[in-house]
């Protein structure tokens, strides 16, 4: 990506989700997606377990993620993870209906990109809402796209409070 003042090439901000130009010192924010993710775009070391593209740097709520450009899915640490769920949920978004659960999704296998071992398969906070592939051993949240925002918006809060 380019300064769109002097189009010098812009520089990610260590552990920031913008960019700074280092010859006109403008900050660049890139743009969210639908989900709230902003693509940083530098290559990390690990593989999409969907589709196999390498996966990119991306930022959530100001929270490093990895993301897929492709399928657009990304992946968490389970700490920054709950942090931006919890996060998300104290400002007022809508709840979505409950929606049945969609088995496919249950049946669908993929691998860690850091263990290459099996990723668990459970739907996350009681039923129908979204389904989450985890990986244990290497601490790592996949979540297709789409699905976090299931999450957030997911009807059990209510009953959890
Ligand atoms: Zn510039
Ligand atoms: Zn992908
Ligand atoms: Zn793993």
């Amino acid at each position: 990506m380019n300064c769109r003042n002097c189009g010098a090439p812009l520089r990610p901000v260590a552990g920031k989700d913008y960019f700074v130009c280092d010859y006109c010192t403008a900050f660049h924010f890139p743009p969210e997606s639908e989900e709230g993710v902003r693509v940083l775009g530098a290559w990390t070391d690990m593989s999409c377990p969907v589709c196999r593209d390498i996966l990119v740097s991306a930022a959530v709520d100001g929270v490093s993620v990895r993301h897929c450009s492709k399928c657009r899915g990304n992946l968490f640490k389970p700490i920054d993870f709950r942090r931006i769920v919890e996060g998300r949920r104290l400002k007022s978004e809508k709840l979505s209906q409950l929606r049945p659960l969609d088995q496919k999704q249950l049946e669908r296998q993929i691998l860690c990109p850091g263990c290459l071992q099996r990723m668990d398969v459970h739907p996350y906070y009681g039923p129908g809402n979204a389904v989450i592939d985890s990986c244990g051993t290497c601490a790592l949240i996949w979540l297709d796209q789409g699905e976090l925002k299931a999450i957030v918006t997911a009807p059990e809060r209510r009953r959890r409070r």
